[in-house]
């Protein structure tokens, strides 16, 4: 075994992880990465088809990137966000609000304050304290509280939700597997159906080779579930503080995507109960949900494409959300920062003389760090630029024909992509939809056989991700696709 993976077992305790399992092989060992690809000690190369757990945008040693980073490392790495402002956390401050607000979405609310702190997690749990406070500050307190509980502001998220590790993001999240250990640890938030079409009781259509979206036949049963619990909140002479969802597609519950305006018709139910909008973009934001796309206007005439594009999911359906929460591919992937971007509104609440005390009692020792707003202002540059709009959309197309080549496979029963996100979900048998017992770690032991055949990937339980880097090239997307093939016929052969 490699010295630094002798280290790593000696010391390394990692996330996710069943250590008894990782202490059984020799690990990977990255040292180098270029592009797409990573290189390991053993001088081995991966293609990295989940962008190192989703956060990295357009891959490695991006000279743009390394060169915006050291030109800040010259100057300063870090000076503290609590009591003094800096120079890169303020021009990007102005770059988030500008792409937080595209000219050609629904413009109300507008976001205008930025919060910045350090991962997903953070992201959301600064959103959700914000939430919390401001409704406490705004609503006033119910004329009869019964129990302690009662008048305090209560959210309401999507089944199988993900929002983060941290106590109050684990509260917004409902995936048993991860979260019901620390149940006393937690408050309570309800949870409501998620538009999950391949797996929906209400989806009369028998299964299909094509995304389950495509196929369904059903009246919109999961919305009036989102109106039920809306409802069923009223009569007890109460509202919800927020909804809290990820737009687009939801990631760590299962790459779970929402059919076409699913997200604006929820959106508009929270809103006339009166509840604010937390939308966690920390996996789709940045173009990952596809938002390249030209107006064919634009092409017939030949013109360039537009520079901006839209960057966020909320934004593909013209939502707007109260509170925008960013994290993974904000530096590009480089370093670990994240931004929670807010209305006037909600910060106005938080204003008032000192002896008042209602700052908002939150931060980070590196909110607001040099090195990762540099790599954040270089990384939304790449990302307007025409160059990588038109990258985005090529390999968005490769992707989705190559996808196609997995349908004739038994054990492929969704495939769904939203732009460079793809979702296969491992079936026993297609026609049938039986799922695998997570305990045979169908996932995993085909993940294990794509890192074989130099691809790098993990999986959500049965679904296997793949998520690009956007300098991924169409070749490299198609070796991706061909490796999982053989690893899923080599799998349940
Ligand atoms: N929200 C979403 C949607 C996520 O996918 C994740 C991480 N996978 C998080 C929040 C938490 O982010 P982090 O791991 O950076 O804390």
């Amino acid at each position: 075994m490699h010295s630094l993976a002798k280290l790593d077992h000696a010391h390394i305790w990692h996330p996710f992880t069943q250590m008894r399992d990782w202490l059984m092989r020799e690990p990977v060992v990255i040292v180098k990465g270029e592009g797409a690809v990573l290189h390991d000690v053993r001088g081995r190369k991966y293609l990295d088809a989940n962008s190192s757990i989703w956060t990295n945008l357009h891959g490695h040693d991006h000279p743009q990137i390394n060169a915006a980073i050291r030109r800040q490392l010259e100057k300063i790495a870090h000076s503290s966000a609590l009591g003094l402002a800096n120079e890169p956390a303020s021009l990007l401050a102005e770059k988030l609000v500008e792409a937080a607000n595209p000219p050609s979405v629904v413009r109300h609310p507008r976001l205008e304050k930025v919060f910045f702190s350090d991962d997903g997690s953070t992201a959301l749990e600064v959103a959700l304290k914000l939430a919390y406070e401001f409704t406490r500050r705004t609503r006033g307190k119910p004329a009869r509280q019964k129990s302690l509980h009662a008048g305090r502001p209560k959210f309401l998220s999507l089944q199988g939700a993900y929002h983060g590790d941290t106590a109050g993001a684990v509260s917004l999240g409902h995936i048993d597997l991860f979260h019901k250990a620390y149940g006393g640890l937690l408050f309570k938030t309800d949870q409501v159906m998620s538009p999950y079409c391949y797996r929906c009781p209400f989806n009369r259509a028998k299964p299909e080779r094509a995304d389950a979206r495509e196929y369904r036949k059903c009246n919109w049963e999961c919305i009036g579930q989102v109106e039920q619990k809306f409802s069923l909140r009223k009569k007890k002479g109460d509202s919800y503080a927020a909804f809290v969802f990820e737009p687009a597609m939801q990631g760590a519950a299962g790459m779970i995507p929402q059919p076409a305006t699913w997200l604006k018709k929820v959106s508009e139910i929270a809103r006339s109960h009166g509840a604010l909008l937390i939308g966690d973009e920390v996996m789709t934001g940045f173009g990952r949900t596809g938002g390249a796309r030209l107006p064919t206007s634009r092409i017939t005439k030949g013109l360039s494409p537009p520079t901006s594009g839209i960057l966020f999911g909320c934004h593909q359906e013209n939502v707007q959300p109260d509170f925008l929460c960013l994290a993974k591919g904000l530096t590009g992937g480089y370093l670990p920062m994240a931004a929670t971007l807010t209305t006037q509104n909600i910060f106005n609440a938080f204003l008032g003389e000192y002896h008042e005390f209602k700052t908002f009692f939150h931060g980070h020792s590196y909110t607001g760090n040099q090195l990762g707003a540099a790599a954040s202002l270089a990384s939304l540059q790449i990302l307007q630029s025409d160059k990588s709009l038109r990258a985005r959309q090529k390999i968005e197309t490769v992707l989705r024909d190559q996808l196609d080549s997995l349908w004739p496979l038994p054990n492929v029963g969704d495939i769904r992509q939203v732009g460079l996100i793809a979702g296969i979900e491992l079936v026993r048998d297609w026609r049938n939809r039986e799922a695998f017992d997570l305990r045979e770690r169908a996932g995993i032991r085909v993940c294990e056989a794509m890192a074989r055949r130099g691809v790098l990937t993990r999986p959500v339980g049965n679904v296997i991700v793949l998520m690009p880097p956007y300098c991924t090239t169409p070749i490299q997307v198609e070796c991706t696709v061909k490796a999982l093939w053989t690893a899923i016929v080599e799998t349940f052969r």
